[in-house]
């Protein structure tokens, strides 16, 4: 399988990148910091105990008759040496042949220094209990014993626990704030990408025009120009589109029209028995006008509704009257009664187009509502200041079920009839779109036939 591609965001890597290896080096300077502290407290506590060793070496004499040896330790003094508030200090001296001269026997059993005359500092179990040892063996002519000094670690334990919290503190503190500058850092460095990104986004779905380039970082230049490029093909491949298709517009309509007009003409002066046939041939191409019509008019506001420059304020009242006046003929032949309720509405927009799909829609509901029905078209504005178009019939409305689907290209009910295209209401959709509308489709008054309404956005 292919490897996907790292498609994180730009923050999120530098927030990765930066924040681990400054996490790492804070941490391994705690770590260090943390050691070499406790080792200077350790150093402290094992020349005490050295001391405390070589006192005692420095009180060892021979006995009287120069036989034996002693250590002259004055109880206060052995009473100090054992006073310690935090940890148990004991010791003992013996001689050469492992005679003990004075001091815990239990001592005995501890490890005995190797070289002598020196103070010799190591860790051991007493006990069951973890102590710091420090002994010494002196050896001189005269004389030759060894003493060991044994401490328990609670003060140094102790010392650790509060080195580890005074150093701790300040480097978690300090790398909170490191890591908080780096997130504000990050995302105040990478603002001007989301301003442009912004930009890109507020843009309508026809605006080619450029970006400027003064107001995006260097790093971004070349994609601003880019994008720049193909705004640039967008436009031009925009415009020769249009061109082509107001031109394919024109062109077919014009010998279509011909040609129904000369079928009409026939129609009358042919003899009877060949109306029937003509008459059929009249009702195709009748269609085949309305069908070349719709997938212009479709295809134009696809393309064309890209180009927002061709937008002006549309009042709607109007358009409304224009558009449904071309279609009062059908409403009369149908005896139904077509009805305007209106109120000023402005939009900004394609005049052609809006009145297209006002026309789409009116013309579905005088096609779809029963002789004698009645189809109401409204416009004015919502509570929210957005202008709305209503077209409304008591005809056999549409299913919930395939209100969602009836927008779709060339998609008509089933078991309708008619003689439509199934791309009308493509039509409204695609013309809703490009005027940032939405279209909603519900049940019409008291639950009969339909009610669409194309609600604009909000001016400003
Ligand atoms: P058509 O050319 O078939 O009218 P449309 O896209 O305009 O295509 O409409 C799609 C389908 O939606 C139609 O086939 C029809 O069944 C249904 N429809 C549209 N408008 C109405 C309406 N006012 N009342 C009932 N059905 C409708």
């Amino acid at each position: 399988m292919p490897r996907r591609p790292d498609v994180r965001t730009l923050r999120h890597r530098l927030l990765l990148f930066i924040s681990w290896p400054l996490l790492v080096l804070l941490g391994a300077s705690m770590v260090a910091d943390y050691r070499s502290a406790l080792g200077i407290a350790g150093e402290a506590y094992d020349n005490a105990l050295a001391r405390t060793a070589i006192a005692l070496v420095t009180r060892l004499e021979r006995d009287d008759d120069d036989k034996d040896i002693e250590v002259d330790v004055p109880p206060a003094a052995d009473e100090i040496l054992r006073s310690d508030p935090h940890d148990t200090v004991q010791y003992v001296v013996f001689d050469d042949k492992g005679k003990r001269v004075a001091g815990d026997a239990e001592l005995m059993e501890l490890p005995r220094p190797r070289v002598a005359n020196q103070a010799v500092l190591d860790d051991a179990q007493l006990g069951g209990q973890t102590v710091r040892t420090a002994s010494f063996r002196y050896e001189s002519p005269t004389l030759s014993a060894t003493v060991i000094v044994a401490e328990t670690t609670v003060k140094r334990t102790r010392a650790a626990r509060q080195i580890l919290m005074a150093i701790a503190w300040p480097n978690l503190l300090l790398i909170a704030a490191a890591l908080l500058l780096v997130y504000f850092g990050v995302r105040f460095a990478l603002r001007p990408l989301d301003a442009l990104g912004e930009r890109i986004a507020r843009r309508g779905p026809g605006d080619f025009s450029l970006l400027a380039e003064a107001d995006v970082p260097g790093e971004a230049g070349p994609l601003v120009r880019a994008i720049n490029r193909l705004m640039g093909h967008l436009d031009t491949a925009g415009r020769a589109q249009q061109a082509f298709l107001s031109n394919a517009a024109h062109q077919l309509r014009t010998p279509l029209a011909g040609l129904q007009t000369q079928l009409e003409l026939a129609t009358a002066e042919l003899p009877p028995e060949s109306r029937p046939r003509l008459k059929r041939l009249s009702d195709s191409t009748r269609r085949l006008v309305h069908f070349t019509h719709q997938m212009l008019a479709l295809a134009r506001s696809s393309s064309e509704g890209a180009l927002i420059s061709d937008h002006r304020p549309v009042a709607l009242a109007g358009l409304l009257e224009e558009a449904a006046s071309d279609l009062l003929d059908g409403a009369l032949a149908k005896g139904i009664d077509l009805g305007f309720e209106t109120a000023p509405a402005t939009v900004e927009g394609s005049r052609w187009m809006l009145r297209e799909m006002i026309a789409n829609l009116v013309d579905n509901a005088i096609a779809y509502t029963p002789d004698g029905g009645r189809v109401t078209v409204r416009c004015g504005c919502d509570k929210a200041g957005g202008a709305f178009v209503e077209v409304e019939d008591n005809g056999p409305g549409i299913p919930e079920a395939e209100r969602g689907r009836i927008f779709e290209r060339f998609y008509r009910v089933a078991g309708r009839g008619g003689e439509g295209t199934g791309l009308g209401l493509a039509i409204v959709r695609e013309v809703a779109e490009r005027h940032a509308a939405r279209v909603e489709v519900e049940a019409g008054a008291e639950g009969r036939g339909s009610c669409f309404r194309v609600v604009f956005p909000p001016p400003g």
